[in-house]
């Protein structure tokens, strides 16, 4: 038999961790592995809240595809996929196409924008390298201008944050701590500066910790954020937001608003004729698509069901990159001509979000409540960690985060 052709989507947390682990178990000889992303490099997503507010270098997120992946092992084509087309065995890149024998889907999130007027064509929205260096660039740029127009626009230095989740939260924090640095190279007076996070439920953080949400508040209140929730995002200009609260419609002028309430599978997957469940594919615990038994899928583009609360995993790296074990696993065995496939299991190492540099709350270990400085540290061990499981210690060394104090 011909050596099968395994294709990976994306070089982003679910599709770099397949490659990483087949290239340790499979051989040139056993099979041949092409690995598809947009960019010549692999971005660590859990990190553009920092890019964006501008608090971390965007060079310290990306990491070269080469650096990570053996080439020797795994072609590494740079293009963008166009379309997948299961029945065919075929994906469609915009500079040419590709046929295999298995493929993983890999290809992340996209904003889910709710059908909301003006969020797609006026919002901010941290999903890759690009589109957060373009908000760091525009809060900057209004800072910038505030002092040089004969009548001062207020709305400059409003910024609008839609969604008290985990990235409207995380991001809230970093731009908590950037802010007083504006101000300071600007010229600006810090009280003239608002940020306001929109959340549409009762309370930011959703399901999370009640005494942990009530920290993380007092933390970022203390640094200036100011919270709206019960409140709808209705409208998205150009220059401002309509919000309703209390059935009361409000505006507020504001050159940035940053979307951060709600993420969907990439488009890709709802037009490429793969079975999937609002816009994501329901895997089977072999982690593979239930109408393409050769389709693996990974990541925010996958479904699980979590037994115990009745609702889907929502989508982070964590799974992400335990998904792609199993399906590195399972890969391995079929191109060995094993029958019998891992099924996966999900292990919660918990969950701890960044209120900036140095502060952070989260809960581990099952309901270890942490925050301040230990869940700081947490934090920045979880992302090493996650550097590590990629690169290795040489990966650590080099992007790692080791400023603890
Ligand atoms: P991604 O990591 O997004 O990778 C997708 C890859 O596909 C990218 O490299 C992209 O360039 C590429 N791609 C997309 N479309 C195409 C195309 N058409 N052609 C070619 N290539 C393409 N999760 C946590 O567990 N903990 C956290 O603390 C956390 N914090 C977060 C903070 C922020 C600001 C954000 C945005 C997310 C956070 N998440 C967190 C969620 C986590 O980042 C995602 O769940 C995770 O990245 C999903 O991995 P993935 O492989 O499915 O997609």
């Amino acid at each position: 038999m011909n050596k099968p052709k395994i294709v990976i989507l994306g070089a982003g947390f679910g599709g770099i961790t397949t490659a990483v682990k087949l290239q340790k178990k499979l051989s040139r000889n056993d099979a041949h592995i092409t690995l598809v992303n947009k960019h010549d490099y692999h971005y660590q997503t859990t990190w553009l809240h920092e890019n964006a507010a501008g608090t971390l270098h965007h060079d310290r997120t990306r990491i070269p595809v080469k650096d990570i992946v053996d080439t020797n092992k795994i072609d590494f084509v740079q293009d963008t996929v166009v379309e997948i087309k299961p029945d065919e065995k075929k994906v469609v890149l915009k500079n040419g196409e590709l046929d295999y024998d298995y493929l993983v889907v890999g290809l992340g999130f996209e904003a889910a924008t709710f059908g909301i007027p003006g969020i797609m064509e006026n919002a901010f929205t941290i999903n890759s390298i690009n589109s957060a260096r373009l908000i760091k660039q525009h809060i900057e740029y209004n800072f910038a201008m505030y002092n040089n127009e004969k009548e001062k626009r207020p709305e400059r230095l409003n910024i609008i944050i839609g969604g008290g989740g985990f990235t409207g939260i995380e991001f809230a924090g970093e731009i908590a701590n950037r802010v007083p640095e504006l101000c300071k190279e600007y010229d600006i007076d810090p009280k003239d500066v608002r940020m306001i996070v929109l959340e549409g439920a009762p309370t930011i953080l959703p399901g999370f910790d009640p005494q942990l949400i009530e920290y993380a508040m007092n933390s970022l209140e203390a640094r200036g954020v100011e919270f709206k929730t019960g409140a709808l995002l209705k409208e998205c200009r150009v220059d401002g937001i309509t919000y309703e609260k209390d059935e009361k419609q409000e505006d507020i002028p504001a050159l940035t608003t940053i979307w951060a309430a709600g993420v969907r599978a990439n488009s890709l997957i709802e037009t490429s004729g793969l079975e999937h469940n609002r816009g994501k594919v329901p895997v089977q615990p072999d982690l593979r698509a239930p109408s393409h038994p050769d389709v693996f899928v990974v990541g925010d583009c996958a479904l699980i069901m979590n037994e115990e609360t009745g609702r889907p995993y929502p989508p982070t790296a964590q799974i992400a990159m335990q998904e792609a074990e199993t399906i590195a696993h399972n890969l391995s065995a079929l191109v060995h001509g094993k029958e019998n496939l891992e099924s996966f299991e999900f292990i919660n190492r918990g969950s701890v979000a960044s209120l900036g540099d140095s502060d952070a709350i989260g809960v581990i270990f099952g309901d270890k409540k942490i925050f301040g400085w230990t869940a700081s540290f947490m934090k920045k061990m979880i992302d090493n960690r996650a550097l590590f499981k990629i690169g290795g210690l040489g990966l650590v060394l080099k992007k790692g985060k080791f400023n603890i104090f």
